[in-house]
């Protein structure tokens, strides 16, 4: 029997999203259940078992280890405790189609000497530079868009973004950030092809997303022990501690919602109904827009154009009756093309006529992935997304190669498996120096765009959802609530702030918040208390954090001041300039038939003529630079006092409980020794 006082809570999907929302709102005091399509837990991020050998089916690389750290602390725990996470180094070995390879490494020193290697002298410190700018860039993104709701666009035009927009070079690509540092097109495609982890093409994906070169280099390349779904289920073995119930194999079949345009609960596919306080929603979000709500409550016809840039994959798990020592625990095999084969993807929705591919093998970093003396290995060929085959005969795409297909041939998943299968067995034996390699293969799993489709409802099959450009991030991606259907929420990779299994654990957090805000209960403390585990308590003199000396801070507004002065005096110049050669102002009325060389003409140029009217104009650029100042300068955080007020807020709300809780029982107290004294003391048991 659930808890009268408790809300409830019903998640549908037990992905990353749903079970690190099922663990949060648990922890936070829910009475939570989730529905689950599949007998097993994970979604996306689970295993594939065979005779000895483990897979991971879809994610194998943890980054942003931080977010994770975060969520086991607001679970009031540890990430150690839990998941035994390993480093992978190298982080990458990249083979090229000349035969060449390079080693990408967290190693510094290392790196830089392989970027030397290919780019020559000064390449080191190119490497740093772009290292620094996309630093900023998982910076700003870690403060500013990971943790934070885009609830609406005047959410764009908080201080913390529009200040640092241009920092985050969100107009530019991924790929002409990579230009801008390295002079090589080995090194610029070595650190552009990681933009396939958000679904995107490193010639379309804003330049904001060096972010992921710089978690990899700097923050490392993880493994959990056990396989990646070791996070998932240490997030149902704590969500169940506080009380969360899994019902496996139950797919939910509509969202319920009553006249009020609030949602009560789900109806399951057996038409068992389930009643809630709130319905959150972990199944892909364009499936579940299309399908999980009625029509007058809360659908949003979504996605119904397949031009979108998506991409799905064709997967293979192979079991190996031995071990290829030349492969690397994450591997990647790319393609002479190389823009064409995103091409392929993303314009032309096909499998490029020549794949790039990555190949991970988890039993190199974890031995329990493989049996001895063997390797499993991973296989992920990016393809196009399932889309509908053009009714004319006539329909072809022309592909990177100058080859023309006909549409139905790039959805015939039979072929374009045997393809890659092939592809991939000669390039492999070709750039490893290897042979026999199929031979090697004892047992082949394959995933098709299909597949991922038929087994967690990913919409065309996309494996990675909704892509990330400019227009699908931020206030344009869809938030937490959902747009009409009180009660109801969002969480997963399509949401905000995206995809990827630390951005969903992000998005698990902007949803809890959601939730609790909107009913007005607290956040757990473990949410305000410091998450960083390297936090030393100063206590000594030595670790004290000491005041920049003025001169240091008036130094650096300066230093940021620059262009902002060069560019007044630039727009001054111009204006003096037109002014002397035109003979007229261009904004302002200035006195004429006077010496155009006099500090009198120069002045009259800058202002009205009027004096009150350039009172006002004075004021109101002193506001606006003291303003731009203010900016600057404040706080990115809550005020403390605003905290404090929180917390007292909470402790209130705990000592009215309390009372309450103490008032029941005096009152069952008081009930007792009425009784007693009516009819005397219960007889002594045996
Ligand atoms: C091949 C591949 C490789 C990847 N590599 C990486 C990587 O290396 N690193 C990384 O961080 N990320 C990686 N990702 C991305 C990452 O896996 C996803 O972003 C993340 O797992 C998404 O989690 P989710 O909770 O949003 O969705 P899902 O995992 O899709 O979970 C949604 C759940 O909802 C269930 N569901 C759907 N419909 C219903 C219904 N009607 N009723 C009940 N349940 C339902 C589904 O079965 C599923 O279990 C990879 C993904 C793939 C596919």
């Amino acid at each position: 029997m659930a808890d009268k006082g408790k809300k409830k809570a019903i998640i549908i999907g037990a992905g990353v999203g749903g079970t690190a929302t099922a663990a949060r709102l648990a922890h936070a005091g829910f009475d939570v259940e989730v529905y689950e399509k599949n007998d097993f837990s994970g979604g996306r991020c689970s295993l594939i078992h065979h005779d000895g050998y483990r897979f991971d089916q879809g994610p194998s690389l943890l980054l942003l280890p931080p977010l994770f750290r975060k969520l086991y602390h607001d679970l009031g725990t540890k990430l150690e405790d839990h998941v035994d996470l390993v480093q992978c180094n190298p982080n990458y070995v990249i083979h090229y189609h000349d035969g060449e390879k390079v080693v990408l490494s967290s190693d510094r020193a290392q790196l830089g000497a392989e970027v030397e290697k290919w780019e020559g002298q000064g390449g080191a410190a190119r490497l740093e530079g772009f290292l620094r700018e996309a630093g900023i860039h998982g910076q700003l993104s870690y403060d500013q868009v990971l943790g934070k709701p885009f609830d609406s666009f005047l959410a764009m035009l908080r201080p913390g973004v529009v200040m640092n927009l241009m920092k985050l070079h969100p107009f530019g690509s991924l790929w002409g950030r990579c230009a801008r540092y390295f002079k090589t097109e080995r090194m610029r495609r070595a650190f552009s092809f990681g933009s396939m982890y958000l679904g995107s093409s490193p010639f379309d994906a804003p330049g904001t997303y060096t972010l992921l070169q710089w978690t990899e280099t700097c923050e490392g390349i993880w493994y959990p022990k056990g396989g990646f779904h070791a996070v998932v289920q240490s997030l149902v073995n704590i969500s169940e501690t506080h009380g969360a119930k899994y019902h496996f194999s139950t797919p939910v079949a509509q969202v319920l919602h009553n006249s009020k345009g609030r949602a009560t609960g789900v109806r399951l596919d057996d038409g068992t109904i389930k009643e809630a306080d709130v319905v959150i929603v972990n199944a892909d979000l364009v499936w579940a827009h299309n399908n999980l709500f009625a029509k007058d409550g809360g659908r949003t016809e979504m996605q119904k154009d397949e031009k979108e840039k998506k991409c799905s994959s064709i997967s293979f798990y192979w079991a190996l009756d031995s071990t290829i020592p030349s492969l690397n625990a994450h591997n990647i095999f790319l393609a002479e093309d190389y823009k064409g084969s995103f091409d392929d993807i993303f314009k032309r929705k096909g499998m490029p006529r020549e794949p790039s591919f990555y190949v991970n093998v988890p039993s190199r970093v974890d031995p329990s992935a493989a049996p001895e003396g063997k390797d499993s290995i991973v296989v992920l060929v990016p393809v196009g997304h399932l889309h509908s085959i053009s009714k004319q005969e006539e329909g072809l795409r022309t592909f990177a190669n100058g080859s023309q297909v006909p549409d139905k041939e790039t959805q015939d998943w039979d072929a374009l498996v045997d393809r890659a299968r092939k592809q991939v067995v000669e390039v492999m034996e070709g750039r490893l120096g290897i042979s026999g390699l199929k031979d090697k293969i004892v047992w082949e799993g394959v995933n098709t765009p299909q597949t991922w489709k038929d087994k967690f409802n990913l919409t065309h099959g996309s494996i990675l959802g909704i892509t990330h450009d400019f227009f699908n991030v931020l206030s344009f991606r869809q938030q937490a609530r959902h747009p009409s259907l009180k009660g109801a929420y969002f969480v997963g990779a399509s949401a905000h702030p995206g995809t990827g299994v630390p951005i969903a654990i992000a998005g698990s957090r902007l949803c809890t918040q959601a939730i609790l805000s909107d009913l007005s209960i607290p956040e757990p403390r473990t949410y305000t208390a410091s998450s960083s585990s390297s936090y030393i308590r100063r206590n000594n003199s030595l670790d004290e954090i000491q005041p920049l000396s003025v001169l240091y801070t008036l130094e650096n507004i300066l230093w940021r001041s620059i262009p902002y002065i060069i560019g007044m005096i630039f727009t001054l110049v111009s204006l003096v300039v037109y002014t002397i050669i035109f003979g007229s102002s261009p904004t302002f009325v200035i006195e004429r038939n006077m010496d155009r060389f006099s500090w009198k003409y120069l002045r009259s140029v800058f202002t009205t003529g009027d004096g009150e009217i350039d009172l006002v104009i004075s004021i109101v650029l002193a506001v606006t630079a003291a303003l731009c100042i203010a900016l600057r300068l404040a706080p990115e955080g809550e005020p403390r006092w605003m905290t404090d007020a929180r917390e007292a807020q909470r402790q209130a709300m705990l000592l009215e409980k309390q009372n309450q809780k103490n008032a029941e029982y005096r009152a069952q107290v008081k009930a007792q020794q009425d009784w007693i004294s009516k009819y005397g003391p219960p007889p002594a048991q045996s």
